[in-house]
């Protein structure tokens, strides 16, 4: 029996003037998710193998799903955070 593990895995948040949010996240296995929504949703557009990949991917995701052609001053650039994840060991 093994105990859940807590880890820290890094987040990347940038929000745009249409209200969208594009996001990267670190997952267990070293791989980075891309996605850009509209709310709090967090989904899965791209993995990419490293996080500026992913970013470039994210804000793909961003022009192709909302027509968010070109950032501008009131967008944010992407900013790092932690976010602490439990994992479970498979039984
Ligand atoms: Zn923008």
């Amino acid at each position: 029996m093994t105990e859940p593990q807590h880890r820290h895995l890094v987040i990347w948040e940038a929000r745009h003037d249409n209200g969208w949010t594009t996001l990267v996240m670190e997952q267990p296995d070293g791989t980075f998710v891309a996605w850009a929504g509209p709310d709090d949703t967090v989904g899965v557009d791209y993995v990419e193998d490293g996080p500026e990949h992913a970013q470039a991917a994210a804000m793909f995701a961003l022009k192709r799903k909302s027509g968010h052609a070109q950032c501008s001053i009131r967008c944010s650039a992407f900013e790092m955070r932690l976010q602490t994840m439990t994992v479970t060991p498979p039984q």
